[in-house]
């Protein structure tokens, strides 16, 4: 999936959808504040009652007004509070803003209460009538702190907040993890489809190939008859010609032997075999060409054994030693075993060139080669035989520092 269409189908509708989380949350928040304004207010009101009726009775009783709102001194919440005679003078008040009371009677004409701001915080002022029972009027003004009410609104946006940003998160992971999931998915589908098509060129060839292996084998059969027979009755002055010209029938019959190997299916005998014996097969087996080989000592652990096809698995042997000499020019090779995880792994290193990664990329490709006279067959079928016995075989190379060919056969 392109990042075009996980942004259109994962990341915008889940985006959609948080916002809109985030808009009724913040509606509903906003609703609750004014609920809870609304019953702060109430109990304010009740509370003034009370203050008003303790009031009265010491107003009544000939105490100052300074001195009964000397009382009040340490309510926290209150923040001012001033008596006011009937016509509306200030007998006595106290104010925890230093010196200052916020007062407008303008306000206090208009309603009974009404919330201002301050650098402390919302304060709600509360003016209110009430006489005494010898008939004198007195109104009473109070500033009640908000702290409680904006205490809990700064919470709640807080946790409105914190829950945003958990939304968020969760949504971005759950939305990259599935846009992670579709992604490998993909890539799954893409890598069983070029399976298929590569199974279907391969098989392909096969048939083109047996068939031309076929057509070519029987006339090679009687040019290589009658090289024989010319050989005997040759003129002087002709033998060497016609030595070569069988040599040549030869060769092509060689050619035509490994492609129809390279065309037949796969049967894989399964016993255990010493690995160190076959590794000393496979140079044996390569010693006339290379004499460097005499000299071939691998690393081994003692008592190796690998369940698997001897007679395949030296010729892959063979195959990666040839390249490796090959590549660098006879010189002695390294190769190490070692049992790893319930497998083992050979490894092949060479102090070669090495290749280029456009190269390297297609070494196991079928005819693949870099060689005047090769034939890029040897590492698609070592490969074909590594994967038939459930292993796996990669290399490693980089232009001057050499090329490593590393097998993982399961057992051992
Ligand atoms: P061939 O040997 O007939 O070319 P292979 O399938 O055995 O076929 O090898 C394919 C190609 O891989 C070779 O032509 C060569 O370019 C490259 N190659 C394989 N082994 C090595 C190596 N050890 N160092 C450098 N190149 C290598």
């Amino acid at each position: 999936m392109s990042r075009r269409s996980f942004i259109l189908y994962f990341l915008l509708p889940f985006l959609g959808i948080a916002l809109v989380l985030l808009a009724v949350s913040s509606l509903d928040r906003a609703y609750i504040q004014g609920e809870a304004r609304g019953l702060v207010l109430e109990q304010l009101r009740a509370a003034a009652q009370i203050l008003i009726s303790d009031i009265s009775r010491f107003l009544e009783e000939g105490d100052p007004p300074d001195r009964i709102l000397e009382r009040y001194a340490r309510d926290e919440n209150i923040y001012y509070m001033a008596l006011l005679d009937g016509a509306k003078s200030i007998v006595g008040w106290r104010s925890r803003f230093e010196g200052y009371l916020p007062l407008s009677l303008d306000d206090a004409r208009r309603r009974d209460a009404w919330q201002i701001s301050s650098p402390a915080g919302g304060i709600y002022n509360l003016f209110l009538p009430f006489d005494l029972a010898d008939g004198r009027r007195f109104h009473l003004y109070l500033g009640y702190s908000l702290e409680g009410v904006e205490n809990i609104a700064r919470r709640s946006r807080r946790t409105l907040l914190l829950t945003a940003v958990a939304l968020f998160s969760a949504g971005l992971l759950f939305a990259r993890a599935l846009f992670r999931l579709q992604k490998r998915y993909l890539a799954k589908a893409v890598e069983a489809e070029d399976h298929r098509r590569e199974k279907e060129r391969f098989r392909e060839i096969s048939a083109l190939t047996s068939g031309v292996a076929h057509e070519i084998k029987n006339p090679l059969n009687s040019l290589s008859l009658l090289c024989e027979l010319m050989k005997r009755s040759a003129p002087p002055g002709l033998e060497e010609e016609i030595r070569l010209g069988g040599e040549e029938i030869r060769r092509i019959a060689g050619i035509v032997d490994r492609f129809s190997q390279f065309v037949k299916p796969l049967h894989v005998e399964r016993r255990p075999f010493p690995l160190l014996d076959s590794l000393t097969e496979a140079a044996g087996a390569l010693a006339g060409e290379f004499p460097a080989l005499t000299a071939f000592r691998p690393t081994v652990p003692s008592g190796l054994t690998v369940p698997g096809d001897r007679e395949l698995l030296t010729g892959v042997w063979a195959n990666i030693l040839r390249n490796a000499l090959e590549a660098s020019g006879g010189l002695p090779v390294e190769v190490r075993a070692e049992t790893r995880r319930r497998a083992v792994l050979v490894r092949f290193r060479d102090t070669g060139p090495g290749l280029p990664p456009e190269v390297a990329a297609r070494v196991f490709d079928p005819f693949f080669t870099t060689k005047k006279s090769g034939m890029g067959i040897g590492l698609y079928l070592s490969k074909k035989v590594v994967e038939a016995h459930g292993g796996r075989i990669g290399m490693t190379s980089g232009p001057g520092r050499g090329t490593i060919f590393e097998v993982e056969l399961p057992g051992g």
